[in-house]
């Protein structure tokens, strides 16, 4: 099998500061929510792929990519330049395991995510597949400027088509900002503020989560979790949380 397959970029998003979405016709293997793919272009010769998680629910199309420009970095830079009609690079086949089917069986599933870590869990968010298993979701997004918040109007659509069901906690730790709470997830796990906000209990009886983004809050996440009881999932060991680190 080829190592690349060969897409067309369909449109470039920018939303706010360096962050884009890049969408994508290609003719990609099946995938499931919440895993992610290469995207690959050449550079100096030579081709430069990096991991990207998938956007867009597995039957919609097209492809659909949240990143962060990185100045000074191989891929980004040149990711943010490409236009409709371009020619952008994928691999053949998906990889991951930040997928429901890796998540035991609980009422309520937490999604929390820093960054450009939100796109594996929109993913997730448009099969049915949460919906049908959890009494409860919750988002929780983290960035650090209000401005960061990308896919609200997505995020609305979903809080209206599953009331009361769905919750969806913003949290900026950068600046003040009145709808959102404040500083990084571990410590409003630690200091009750994530609970009190989402207005569920996060126990190891009832809560599953998926951790997604910047390793350091994936690691305190996790730290956090640990002293209410909870642990790492594994198939021969099942516990209440996945992750998955972007570097
Ligand atoms: C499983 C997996 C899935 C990923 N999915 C995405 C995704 O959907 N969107 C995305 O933007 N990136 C994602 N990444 C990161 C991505 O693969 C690249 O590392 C990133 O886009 C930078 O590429 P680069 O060549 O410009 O810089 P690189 O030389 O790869 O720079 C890496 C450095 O940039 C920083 N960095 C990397 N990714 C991010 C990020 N997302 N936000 C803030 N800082 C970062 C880290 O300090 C890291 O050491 C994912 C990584 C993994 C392992």
């Amino acid at each position: 099998m080829s190592k690349w397959v060969e897409g067309t970029v369909v449109a470039q998003k920018r939303w706010a500061g360096l962050l884009y979405s890049l969408q994508v016709e290609a003719d990609v293997a099946p995938f499931q929510a919440g895993q992610f793919t290469k995207l690959a272009l050449a550079v100096d010769g030579e081709m430069v792929g990096r991991p990207y998680s998938f956007v867009n629910a597995p039957s919609a199309r097209p492809h659909e990519f949240y990143y962060v420009v990185l100045p000074e970095h191989p891929l980004t830079p040149r990711l943010c330049k490409l236009e409709a009609g371009d020619s952008v690079y994928l691999a053949p086949q998906a990889a991951g395991f930040l997928t429901l089917s890796e998540v035991p069986p609980g009422k309520h599933l937490w999604l929390l995510a820093t960054g450009t870590a939100l796109g594996p869990f929109l993913s997730i968010l448009g099969t049915e597949g949460p919906w049908q298993r959890f009494e409860r979701v919750v988002l929780v997004h983290a960035v650090r400027r209000a401005e960061d918040l990308s896919y609200t109007e997505q995020i609305q659509s979903l809080l209206a088509q599953h009331a009361g069901k769905f919750v969806f906690v913003p949290v900026v730790s950068g600046e003040p900002c009145d709808f959102a709470l404040g500083g990084r997830i571990p410590k409003a796990i630690e200091d009750g503020r994530l609970e009190a906000k989402a207005g569920i209990k996060l126990e190891a009886e009832a809560s599953r989560l998926m951790v997604c983004g910047n390793p350091a809050m994936v690691t305190d996440t996790v730290h956090a979790l640990e002293q209410r009881g909870m642990k790492k999932h594994r198939r021969r060991d099942p516990g209440q949380i996945s992750v998955e680190n972007y570097w």
